[in-house]
């Protein structure tokens, strides 16, 4: 312990663990994000050793940041991160997985129900007073129990998210990942296939890998219009694993029945965002992990993660190895 060691908070932490680290290290708080243009925040930067929940942590920021140890992303997703750069450098980067995997599955659930069921368009339909009469088909969603799901990106989340299929709703499991996951294929009878027959085969597609260069755009026009036209397509890894404006095309043109989205190329969305504009589609502001409880614990295992790069320990979750 050391209150000698500078420590940079850039995202709103719980109280008790911001005064559990304030106890342990000099903590500079920017609950708002890095403010790179504040002579003020770029003097903590310089000496910081720590730098807990930044946006962005590239070249720009590192360069301004001579004296770094450790980044603490409070995200399983790095994709913010420059890794090789900070691994260059000798700068630890870690994330908090395992903490959100049920919560992340069951938000990917609750969007999918949602766009099944057309649970968001129907509120909507109700609080306007268009509920006059009994509905009819026009309004009738379609069942997910017994259907076939297509999970691209077979990891935590995405086994999370198999064992709600397989034994909740009785679907089932196609995935496609770029190692076979005998596990999931044990336990919850997931089929291993190739991206464009898990396309061409599945009732609701789900979207879950990490955002890198290999995933960038993987999803576009020639996927989207590979999958049935009664297909739902969900996105909850990050907003560039999609062409969105591929996914706008698809859906004008009728292509798949809707989507559900977690994220979005840029977070917060903007208001002219033509996804906005389609009542078949289940939009939320990247929700995957947002629950009280679980929030908590990512932050928790941050601070963890933080306190002991700063104390000269191995981080529980290490991303980069390579560094030490
Ligand atoms: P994970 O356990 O690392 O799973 C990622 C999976 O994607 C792995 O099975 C990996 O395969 C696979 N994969 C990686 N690159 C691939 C590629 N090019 N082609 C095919 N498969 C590929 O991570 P996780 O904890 O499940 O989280 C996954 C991602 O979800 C995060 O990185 C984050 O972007 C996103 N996420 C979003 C939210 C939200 O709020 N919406 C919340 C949490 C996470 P290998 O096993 O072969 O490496």
């Amino acid at each position: 312990m050391s209150l000698t060691k500078h420590l940079v908070i850039c995202k709103k932490v719980p109280e008790a663990i911001l005064d559990e680290l304030a106890s342990q290290f000099h903590v500079s708080y920017y609950p708002d994000g890095e403010e790179l243009d504040n002579p003020e925040f770029l003097n903590r930067l310089a000496e910081a050793e720590g730098l807990l929940g930044p946006k962005k942590a590239d070249e720009n920021l590192l360069n301004k940041a001579p004296l770094l140890k450790i980044v603490s992303n409070i995200s399983v997703g790095y994709n913010n991160l420059d890794i090789a750069a900070l691994t260059k450098r000798g700068i630890m980067a870690t994330n908090t997985p395992d903490v959100l995997t049920d919560t992340t599955a069951d938000t990917i659930f609750a969007i999918l129900m949602a766009a099944a069921r057309r649970v968001a368009e129907l509120d909507r339909f109700v609080k306007q007073g268009k509920w006059v009469k009994l509905i009819n088909e026009e309004l009738f969603g379609i069942d997910v129990h017994h259907k076939t799901i297509g999970i691209i990106g077979m990891g935590r989340i995405g086994e999370a998210i198999a064992k709600r299929a397989r034994f909740g709703f009785d679907m089932n499991v196609l995935y496609y990942n770029r190692s076979r996951k005998l596990g999931a294929e044990e336990k919850y009878g997931a089929v291993y296939c190739t991206l464009d027959d898990l396309l061409k085969q599945s009732d609701f597609v789900v979207l879950m890998t990490p955002l890198t260069k290999e995933t960038e755009g993987l999803i576009g026009l020639r996927e989207l219009s590979l999958m049935k036209k009664s297909a739902i397509f969900i996105n909850g890894s990050r907003g560039e694993t999609v062409k969105e404006a591929d996914l706008v095309e698809a859906l004008k043109h009728g292509l798949i029945r809707g989507a559900a989205l977690d994220v979005f190329t840029k977070e917060p969305v903007e208001p002219d965002n033509p996804l906005l504009s389609f009542d078949n589609v289940v939009t939320v502001p990247h929700i995957g992990s947002a629950t009280k409880e679980t929030r908590y614990k990512m932050a928790e295992l941050a601070a963890e993660n933080i306190r002991c790069g700063l104390e000269g320990k191995i981080p529980p979750n290490l991303i980069n190895k390579e560094a030490l």
